[in-house]
């Protein structure tokens, strides 16, 4: 049974990277609403950081910490794993979300833009599970959900980067899940469709600008076009999601592909 009664996750501690924004930050409020203690990280305004970092200390009675750490540096992630580890004495919950986007044909797509997506998308989750796995595997408990896309599972043209780093994500999930098949951890991966988070709602203001179209014409026929719900995915309910795998009916539940995308992958 889906057994999430409120505070189910009391004492625990989640790490969710990307935090600080979009989804990341809805997962960090859906655990904390089920009492998991939050590691939050990502970037953003110092002030609005720690008002965001209040906000779930006030709202769900839980501890929540804030580590800046930058996910392309895997020096970074070991120091915010030992932290969440020091604060909380352990880390049950690893959320991978953090994660950056760059459009453009392969031919024009910039070295750096490759290897900054590849480290920032792909490699951080890798060591993000190299460094909990440890501690996870003293308690013979851990959750790890990785967020992909439905890019994790089909392409887009001219984002070669995104589309390679998210299927390596997809993969890496299936690999963690078999080698802790026997424990009590598991790995599984959440693809979402298109979500509305601040991101898009710039590039939605920007292409009704650029086209001379309504916000809605530019969601149904540019954005949404792939995706045949025609609505965005909402970041509550991936939370929720992670929540539901979070329990003890998700239990069996390992190296899953998890899609909410409105039926894009569907196609
Ligand atoms: P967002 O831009 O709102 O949030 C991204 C978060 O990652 C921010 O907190 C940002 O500070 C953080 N971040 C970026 N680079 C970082 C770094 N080097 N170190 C630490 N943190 C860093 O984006 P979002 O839409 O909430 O996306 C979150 C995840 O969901 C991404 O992995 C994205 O690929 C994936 N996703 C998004 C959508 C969508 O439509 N929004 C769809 C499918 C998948």
């Amino acid at each position: 049974m889906f057994n999430s009664s409120e505070q189910f996750l009391k004492g625990t501690s989640a790490i969710v990277t990307g935090s600080t924004s979009g989804i990341g930050l809805a997962i960090a409020k859906v655990l904390a609403k089920n009492g998991a203690n939050i590691t939050l990280n990502g970037f953003g305004d110092k002030d609005e950081i720690e008002k965001e970092r209040k906000m779930l200390e006030g709202e769900y009675k839980i501890k929540a910490i804030y580590s800046p750490a930058d996910v392309s540096q895997p020096e970074a992630i070991q120091k915010m794993v030992a932290d969440s580890r020091e604060t909380f004495g352990r880390v049950d919950i690893l959320i991978n979300n953090a994660g950056i986007q760059f459009v453009a044909p392969i031919i024009e797509f910039p070295q750096e833009k490759w290897n900054a997506i590849l480290n920032i998308n792909l490699t951080s989750a890798f060591s993000a599970i190299k460094a909990v796995l440890p501690l996870m595997k003293e308690k013979n408990w851990g959750r790890i959900i990785n967020i992909a896309s439905a890019h994790g599972l089909v392409a887009s043209a001219y984002k070669s980067a995104y589309v390679a780093a998210k299927h390596g994500l997809v993969g890496l999930t299936k690999v963690v899940a078999l080698e802790m098949a026997e424990t009590n951890i598991t790995c599984n991966v959440i693809c979402p469709g298109y979500v509305k988070t601040p991101l898009v709602d710039k590039q939605i203001a920007e292409q009704a600008k650029a086209h001379g179209i309504g916000e809605d014409q530019v969601v149904k026929e540019i954005l949404l076009k792939t995706q045949p719900n025609k609505k965005f995915i909402k970041a509550e309910d991936i939370g929720a999601m992670a929540v539901f795998l979070c329990s003890s009916a998700g239990e069996a539940m390992t190296g899953e592909i998890i899609s909410m995308d409105g039926g894009w992958t569907a196609q």
